[in-house]
C-alpha cells in the first residue's frame, strides 16, 4: 500500500482536536448516553473506553495537550492512539480518519515515512493532598450520614473482640465520612502522602448506593466543584477553586492501594499483603481478621488497578501478596497475576469456593462469605457441637486425651 505523505499528515496533526476525536467516537455525555464525553471546567471526562470503568473520574481528556489519559489502567495518547486502540485501526487508516473528518486531502504519493508516535509531555509532579483534609473527614461532626459506617455498627454478629476492633480499624485505615453521606477511603502512600481519596454513597444494608445521584467520586475531581443544593448535583466551577491545593496543570493525581501507608507501621512490617477489591471488603475484613502482625489487608479497588508500577512499593518491601478475587473475576485475576509475574504473589479462592453458599450470590466477595457466616453463626451449646463444627478443636481434645464431662442436659 502506498505511504502517505508526510506535510500531508503533519497537517492533519496540526488541526486534529483530542477532544472532537472522542466525542466523534464516544458521543457526547447525556441521559441516554452516560458513557459520553463531558465537559468539566478546562477538561473533559468520560467512562474509559479500555476498562470496565463504573464511574467517571479515572479518564481525563486534556485540549491543552492534546491528549488523553486514565488514572486507573493507565490508557494514555493522543488522537492516533486513540483512533488505533479504541477504533482498532492501523496507523494509516487512523489519518485517514482524521484526513475525512477535518477534510484534508490523504494522497497516496509514496515516501518513505512511518509513524513514530510523538514524546509524551514530561509526568507532572504527584498530587499530595494535606493530610488535615483527611483528619477532618475521620473526624467529621456529623458521621452519623454515613450508612456504611451504621451497618458496620449493628448489621453484623461481630464477636466482643472484633466489635472492640472496629474503632481502631477505621481509626488506622483514616476512613473518613463526608457531609452527604459519603463514605471517603483515602488513598495515603508508602510515604504517608495523601494521594486522593474515593467517596461512595451506601445503603442501610450496607451495599453501594448506585441510584443515588453523586454516589461515587474522587476527592481531587470534587475539589473543582461543589454541590448545588437547588439542582441536587455537583456543579462544576472552573477554574479550580482550590489552586493551593490542586492545580491540575501543576499536580497530576496518581492513585495507591487503599491502607498502603500501613506497610511503614511498625506491627505491619513482616506482614503479608492481602489484596482485596473494594475498600469495604478490606476494612470488614481487618476488623474480622486484623490486629494480626501477619495480614495486612489491602483494596486494589478494581482489576485494572492491580499494575507493576503500583505494587512496586510492595515488590521492593519483597512482600508476600494473596489475591483475593470476587467470585465471579477468578479467571481474570489468575490471568492479571500470571502477567505481572511477581513470584511471591498468589491467589487464594477458598473463600469464594469452598465457603461459599449461594445465598452468598454470585458476585460473592472474601466479606460477603464472612458476614453471612457471622450472621449466622449459632453460639456452640455443647461439647458435641463443638466437634462438628471445631475440627481443629476436636483434634486437640482427642490427641490430648482430654477428660471432657458429657453433654449437658438442653
Ligand atoms: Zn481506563
Amino acid at each position: 500500500m502506498p505511504k502517505i505523505n508526510k506535510e500531508t499528515i503533519d497537517k492533519i496533526m496540526d488541526v486534529a482536536k483530542i477532544e472532537e476525536v472522542i466525542q466523534d467516537c464516544l458521543g457526547s455525555y447525556g441521559p441516554n448516553n452516560p458513557s459520553g464525553l463531558k465537559k468539566s471546567g478546562v477538561r473533559y471526562k468520560a467512562l474509559c473506553p479500555f476498562h470496565d470503568d463504573k464511574s467517571m473520574g479515572s479518564f481525563i481528556v486534556y485540549p491543552k495537550g492534546n491528549c488523553y489519559k486514565c488514572f486507573s489502567c493507565g490508557a494514555k495518547g493522543g488522537v492516533i492512539e486513540f483512533l488505533m486502540e479504541h477504533e482498532k485501526l492501523s496507523y494509516p487508516d487512523a489519518i485517514r480518519w482524521l484526513g475525512k473528518k477535518y477534510s484534508i486531502l490523504v494522497d497516496d504519493v509514496p515516501v518513505d515515512w512511518t509513524y513514530t508516535p510523538r514524546p509524551a509531555p514530561p509526568p507532572l509532579p504527584t498530587l499530595h493532598l494535606p493530610m488535615s483534609m483527611v483528619l477532618r473527614t475521620q473526624y467529621a461532626a456529623t458521621p452519623n450520614n454515613d450508612n456504611l459506617l451504621a451497618w458496620i455498627g449493628s448489621g453484623i454478629r461481630w464477636d466482643c473482640v472484633q466489635r472492640r476492633r472496629i474503632p481502631l480499624v477505621l481509626a488506622d485505615y483514616h476512613v473518613g465520612h463526608g457531609r452527604n453521606g459519603h463514605t471517603i477511603f483515602w488513598q495515603i502512600d508508602e510515604s504517608g502522602h495523601v494521594r486522593t481519596g474515593k467517596m461512595m454513597k451506601y445503603r442501610e444494608d450496607g451495599h453501594r448506593d448506585k441510584e443515588a445521584k453523586w454516589n461515587f467520586d474522587f476527592i481531587h475531581a470534587t475539589l473543582g466543584r461543589h454541590w448545588d443544593a437547588d439542582r441536587r448535583e455537583m456543579v462544576e466551577e472552573p477554574p479550580y477553586p482550590f489552586p493551593d491545593i490542586y492545580n491540575p496543570e501543576k499536580q497530576e493525581p496518581a492513585l495507591t492501594f487503599f491502607g498502603m501507608h500501613l506497610t511503614q507501621a511498625a506491627m505491619y512490617r513482616h506482614a503479608t499483603i492481602k489484596l482485596v477489591e473494594s475498600e469495604k471488603t478490606a476494612v470488614l475484613m481487618a476488623i474480622a481478621y486484623g490486629n494480626s502482625a501477619s495480614d495486612l489487608w489491602m483494596a486494589c479497588g478494581g482489576l485494572e488497578m492491580i499494575t507493576r508500577e503500583r505494587l512496586k512499593p510492595l515488590i521492593d518491601q519483597g512482600r508476600r501478596i494473596i489475591l483475593y478475587p470476587d467470585r465471579d473475576g477468578i479467571a481474570k485475576w489468575k490471568a492479571k497475576m500470571h502477567q505481572i509475574g511477581y513470584d511471591r504473589m498468589s491467589i487464594d479462592t477458598d473463600p469464594v469456593l469452598k465457603w461459599w453458599r449461594p445465598e452468598d450470590g454470585p458476585k460473592a466477595d472474601i466479606a460477603d462469605v464472612v458476614v453471612r457466616m457471622l450472621n449466622n453463626a449459632k453460639p456452640l451449646k455443647n461439647i458435641q457441637e463443638v466437634k462438628v463444627h471445631m475440627p481443629e478443636t476436636k483434634q486437640l481434645i482427642e490427641n490430648l486425651n482430654l477428660d471432657i464431662e458429657p453433654n449437658e442436659p438442653e
